[in-house]
């Protein structure tokens, strides 16, 4: 058996894991990072990249084709065709060359990679089963950086046509009928681009509205949009049972009704879970949170020695929370002092259009000890988002109505993700609405919409 120790150990090379080994090896920590599948994690490989590429390859092709149909841009082509295959490969292509992307990052900085999957056999031991056998690793430190997975039902398990987002971003031919059980951020976007790309969509979600972890009028327009593209969804629904071979799935409606939905696939996007079983955490004296590891401030679990970081340790599970979680613990191995002090985590849902959140909502903000002050500006009234014929969304802004700190900003528009850095960054600079208010926006862009919002709130808003 082959033996082989380190300073830093981190177990998991997505997006936390292989930014912890990344900055540890910058800082000259002698560092290895494990995984048993190609460096990227679910973010990479089954996740945020193949997800986003999908979505913008059925969004130019929907553009195409209601160009074709009927285009007041004065626009007229014949009906496109989209070869499936090639696009699959397209998306595969950036996969794979982020993906050695990684691993050519991680070298550089020094990092061995040791390909294999993982197990505690104690807090400072880890064997690792790779193809030429298996191997102990000893470390003074470890990074639990094992990430998520998809949750499935236990009336529809997963094979043959029920599918979970990783499944459905390995199709090879696109359903005719696509079922997606759930309409949390994951179903929608992918059901989305499903639709953009001809399958007949049905959304179901057991909640009285999609989406319903943002504030109800956020997902308005996403619900509007889903409409104009022919998406049913089916709110206060249920799915009670796969029927007919698997080929339709029997729900109770809203109103009590059974019924049932024929479908070629049904993707279940009910949620991720953390990946905590089947690397001998039992044989650990770790502390949980529900399904989660416990961590502090510095991502230090109850273990000396032991740190979590990413989906593994908790809400809300985004790759950019762990890449911040991962480039503060090593910092911390290397004996700097850094604690989580982020005041923001954006949020972002690719749906069409896309929301952005970064803070506090109007309803969270609502129960705390101070008055608010919120304020929207609709794109309606934004030159630049009827100029890109998106009209329908808002920015809204939520400050403390005493001294107009910024707690929030909410938007929902077409293409805003890119306005996701500017809100952050509002709020981790402590901006006031004045802020906001005193920079200079460029004219046209939507990002005129946060301006207006924040003029609103002081009262003399100039374009509503
Ligand atoms: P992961 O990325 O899950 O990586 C964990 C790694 O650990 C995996 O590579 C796994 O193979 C490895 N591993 C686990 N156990 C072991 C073991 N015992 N031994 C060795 N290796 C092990 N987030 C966003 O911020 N933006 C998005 O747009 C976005 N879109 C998404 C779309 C989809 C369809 C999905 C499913 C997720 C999306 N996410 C998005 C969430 C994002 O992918 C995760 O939050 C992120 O990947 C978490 O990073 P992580 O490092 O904690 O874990």
């Amino acid at each position: 058996m082959n033996e082989l120790s380190c300073k830093l150990l981190v177990i998991g090379a997505g997006p936390g894991g292989y930014t912890c080994a990344i900055r540890a090896g910058q800082l000259g920590i002698d560092t290895i990072v494990v995984d048993a599948q190609k460096p990227g994690g679910t973010c990479l490989n089954v996740g945020c990249i193949p997800s986003k590429a999908l979505i913008h390859a059925a969004g130019e092709y929907e553009t195409i084709a209601r160009a074709a149909e009927n285009s007041p841009l004065g626009i007229s082509t014949a009906k496109p065709s989209l070869d499936f295959a090639r696009t699959i490969a397209w998306k595969d292509s950036i996969v794979r060359r982020l993906n050695s992307g990684v691993a050519g990052l991680l070298k550089k900085a020094g990092v061995r990679l040791a390909a294999g999957y993982a197990r505690f056999r104690d807090g400072k031991t880890i064997e690792v089963e790779t193809q030429s056998g298996r191997q102990v690793i000893h470390a003074a430190t470890v990074v639990i950086a094992t990430g998520s997975a998809p949750v499935a039902l236990p009336l529809l398990p997963f094979g043959s046509r029920v599918i979970s987002s990783t499944e459905a971003l390995a199709l090879t031919e696109i359903p005719n009928k696509l079922v997606v059980v759930g309409g949390g951020y994951i179903g929608l976007e992918l059901g989305t681009a499903f639709a953009k790309m001809g399958s007949t969509v049905t959304v179901i979600e057991a909640a009285p509205r999609i989406l319903p972890q943002y504030d109800g009028d956020l997902s308005e327009p996403i619900a509007r949009r889903l409409g104009a593209l022919g998406v049913t969804v089916l709110t206060g629904a249920k799915a009670t049972a796969l029927v007919a071979d698997g080929t339709a799935l029997a729900i109770e409606t809203a109103s009590g009704e059974q019924t049932s939905l024929e479908a070629d696939r049904i993707l279940v996007t009910v949620g991720r879970e953390p990946a905590t079983n089947g690397f001998g955490l039992e044989n650990l004296d770790l502390d949980m949170d529900g399904p989660f590891i416990r961590i502090d401030d510095r991502c230090r679990t109850s273990m000396h020695g032991i740190f979590a970081i990413g989906d593994v340790t908790g809400e809300p599970m985004l790759a950019h929370r762990a890449m911040a979680q991962g480039e503060m613990v090593a910092e911390i191995v290397a004996g700097h002092r850094r604690a989580w002090d982020r005041v923001s985590i954006p949020a972002i849902c690719f749906t069409d259009p896309e929301i952005v959140t970064v803070g506090l909502s109007p309803s969270e903000a609502a129960g705390k000890a101070f008055e608010i002050k919120t304020d929207l500006f609709p794109f309606k009234a934004n030159g630049r988002a009827l100029t890109l014929e998106r009209e329908d969304g808002f920015i809204r802004t939520v400050a403390r109505a005493d001294n107009h700190l910024l707690l929030g900003i909410q938007g929902v528009g077409a293409g805003i993700a890119e306005l996701s850095a500017a809100f952050s960054l509002a709020l981790e600079m402590g901006a006031r609405l004045e802020d906001i208010a005193m920079t200079i926006h460029a004219h046209p862009t939507q990002s005129e919409a946060l301006h207006e919002a924040a003029l609103k709130s002081l009262g003399h808003a100039i374009h509503i």
